[in-house]
């Protein structure tokens, strides 16, 4: 089993950019290489502006090429969760802004000639119990009230047609999402930046940024600094707790880790016999795992929390491969892969944010729905910043509430994590 992303395998060059010295001034300095920090640096160089890009790793080796490649445009509350705290209008616009934003990266990767393999299959997602069936028709009802949205239930003794398990009481799809080749859509995307102007410098971590006069910047980095017209912060959940650059954002936003496992080559046949639509995947537990065949329909990927600090260990393993066997028990004896883990960054309230603070943009807090949302806020913080923007986001605000007694480093996450795997073991097991 190799212990590294699926998605690196591939012939395009994933992290092709060398170490340079960075550059003495520039109109815009962003900090962190994953799609947010590149999507803000092309949007920013294809108005005239100097940008760099500077990632303390390789870019793109953060969340950006280790996820699912699931382009949901989800929030993660549902839309009458959203509607209890924030009124209806408010879950009107945030869900219409996830499917301009799906939109969006469609319409991105054909123009820009991207091709990352982007499949439009629908995404199915199991409801684990009676109830939550009952809460996914209501939500597919209010769902459908919103433009772009395609929402409808499969009963239980439907459930064949999607997918080969017992294991849901039936489910929602939602038809407008698909899924894309996380690595080849990131190699797109640095290319059409680096094309555009970008300079993405790699391995320099950003130490601190300070006050310079006129309003401008002084960013400081491990090999000299940059002065800087204005700064974007793009390191969401690789925002560490190293670097004072990262003190207001890590109060802020919690790093949890996900996991994920691909199996050995089925074959496409024996793939499309457990997932006959060959869709996107999901689950309503609380610790869920979101599921799809790969781009070749060749292995099924699956995902869900991680549990190891660094890298992957049995634990992790064995943990992804029991849940793929609750879906689909056939599966006991198949070999699995690859396996490996990244960072998924939550806000206090589970929303997206984009906001300013002591002068400078920061744009995070994807909930695991990054795919859609970091390329979409990486270019509306962009606009902002520039101030060019006449449609801001719905996610533009004042910055989220910190965490109180918390510094970036997330002690708290298992309590939750056994709190929600307790409730999950009662849905499953009543
Ligand atoms: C396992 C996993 C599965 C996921 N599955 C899905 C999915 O199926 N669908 C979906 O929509 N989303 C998914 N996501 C979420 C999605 O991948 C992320 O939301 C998205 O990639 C975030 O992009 P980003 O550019 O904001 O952050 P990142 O790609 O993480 O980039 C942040 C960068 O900042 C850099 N950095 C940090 N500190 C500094 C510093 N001081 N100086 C310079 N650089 C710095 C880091 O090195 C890093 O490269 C998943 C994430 C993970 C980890």
């Amino acid at each position: 089993m190799k212990e590294s992303a699926y998605w690196w395998d591939i012939d395009e060059k994933l992290f092709p950019i060398g170490e340079r010295p960075p550059p003495k001034k520039s109109d815009f300095v962003v900090v962190g290489g994953g799609y947010t920090g590149l999507s803000a640096g092309l949007t920013l160089a294809r108005q005239g502006k100097s940008v760099v890009v500077i990632d303390s790793g390789k870019p793109g080796f953060g969340a950006s090429t280790r996820n699912g490649g699931i382009c949901s445009g989800q929030i993660r509350l549902s839309h009458s969760a959203l509607t209890k705290i924030y009124g209806v209008s408010f879950a009107d616009e945030a869900y219409a802004e996830g499917i301009e934003a799906r939109l969006d990266l469609t319409k991105f990767c054909n123009e820009e000639n991207i091709d990352c393999q982007f499949q439009m299959t629908g995404r199915f997602t199991g409801a684990m119990s009676k109830g939550d069936y009952d809460l996914q028709l209501k939500e597919t009802d209010r769902l459908n009230n919103i433009d772009g949205h395609k929402a409808f239930m499969v009963s239980k003794h439907n459930q064949g047609k999607e997918i080969a398990t017992d294991l849901f009481y039936g489910g929602m799809v939602r038809d407008e999402i698909g899924g894309f080749h996380p690595g080849k859509f990131f190699a797109g995307l640095l290319k059409r930046a680096e094309e555009a102007g970008v300079i993405v410098i790699s391995d320099l971590p950003v130490l601190e940024i300070k006050n310079e006069k006129e309003g401008k910047k002084i960013v400081i980095t491990a090999k000299g600094q940059i002065s800087a017209g204005k700064v974007i912060i793009a390191t969401n959940a690789y925002t560490g707790t190293e670097y004072k650059v990262g003190k207001f954002l890590r109060k802020r936003l919690v790093p949890a880790k996900s996991a994920i496992i691909v199996t050995e080559n089925l074959g496409v046949d024996y793939v499309k016999k457990l997932m006959p639509k060959l869709r996107m995947y999901g689950d309503t537990s609380n610790l869920y795992s979101y599921f799809r065949p790969t781009p070749d329909r060749k292995r099924i990927l699956l995902g869900s929390r991680g549990f190891d600090k660094i890298e992957v260990t049995n634990r992790t393993v064995n943990y992804l491969k029991r849940k793929l066997c609750l879906i689909f028990p056939e599966l006991f004896n198949v070999k699995i892969d690859y396996c490996w883990q990244g960072n998924v960054g939550f806000t206090r309230p589970q929303l997206p944010v984009i906001f300013e603070h002591d002068e400078i943009f920061y744009a995070a807090g994807y909930a695991g729905s990054g795919t859609v949302w970091a390329r979409w806020l990486g270019k509306k913080a962009a606009e902002i910043a520039m101030g060019t923007s006449n449609r801001k986001s719905i996610f533009y605000a004042s910055p989220p509430q910190s965490i109180p007694f918390y510094d970036g480093n997330p002690w708290f996450l298992p309590i939750y994590q056994y709190y929600f795997a307790f409730k999950d073991w009662i849905k499953i097991n009543r």
